[in-house]
């Protein structure tokens, strides 16, 4: 059985004090669960302090990007054995803050997940559709070409370490949230295209998150559909308050 995973992405929000505050609220709320698997992804500059605040705790460390190359002249990007270095375990990689306001293509995430694999992270890759997309009856088609460039060329044993999230580009940051049917439907394909790529067995193993509008009300009902193993949580991250029911509802 698939363990549920909860994910905070706080996207490029807090300070120093208040990540510090929010990562302990986070940590005493999820004490010693081991249901579900919680993994805050701070910013950068906050992922020491935050880091600190998990240490032994049940909560683990993510990231929310990091580039293609394990080391050199590329100022201002960060690598992802850097952030194996300062204790993150996850990544998160194309987003679609990334892919739509960063441009960054498929062959760029594919060349991501396949270092950030090879520097021992695990990573929670974001597929998803545009509004215009899924109006014009393509999403199966989108999400479909976001999973395979984004996993072309891992090995099967790497593949164990990847997380997907559909994540409709529609439904993020916007309140309108994608109904339990309509992410079930994409996570019920999603998994038969991974069986079909790698295997029957790495399919019903690979943890696929719901992203988008995520909130204490309709979390239960999203995490109970049979495909949707948890989720990814931007807005409802930033406060305990909010992010602990969530986790709740991963529990079930
Ligand atoms: C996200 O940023 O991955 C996300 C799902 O955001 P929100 O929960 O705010 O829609």
């Amino acid at each position: 059985m698939r363990k549920k995973i909860v994910a905070g992405n706080w996207k490029m929000y807090t300070t120093t004090s208040a990540a510090r505050q929010l990562a302990r609220e986070v940590v005493a709320g999820v004490g010693n669960e081991q249901g579900v698997q919680v993994i805050v992804c701070p910013p950068f500059p906050y992922l020491g302090v935050v880091g600190e605040a998990l240490q032994g705790s049940r909560v683990a460390l993510g990231a929310q990007n990091a580039y293609c190359v394990r080391e050199g002249a590329f100022t201002g990007e960060v690598s992802p054995a850097m952030l194996a270095d300062v204790g993150c375990h996850y990544v998160i990689l194309g987003h679609s803050e990334r892919r739509h306001q960063l441009g960054e293509s498929d062959e760029l995430i594919n060349k991501k997940v396949k270092l950030a694999l090879d520097c021992g992270l695990k990573v929670i890759l974001c597929v998803g559709e545009t509004l215009q997309e899924r109006e014009s009856k393509q999403t199966s088609q989108v999400v479909e070409r976001h999973l395979t460039t984004g996993i072309a060329g891992v090995a099967p044993a790497a593949l164990a370490k990847v997380i997907l999230a559909y994540e409709p580009v529609w439904a993020i940051g916007t309140g309108h949230t994608a109904t339990p049917a309509q992410a079930q439907e994409v996570h019920a394909f999603l998994r038969s295209k991974v069986a079909a790529l790698w295997s029957a067995d790495g399919a019903a193993q690979m943890p696929i998150l719901y992203g988008g509008s995520v909130k204490p009300a309709n979390a239960a009902e999203i995490f109970q559909q049979p495909d949707v193993d948890g989720g990814l949580i931007g807005g409802a991250s930033l406060k305990a308050a909010d992010f602990l029911p969530i986790v709740q509802a991963g529990i079930g």
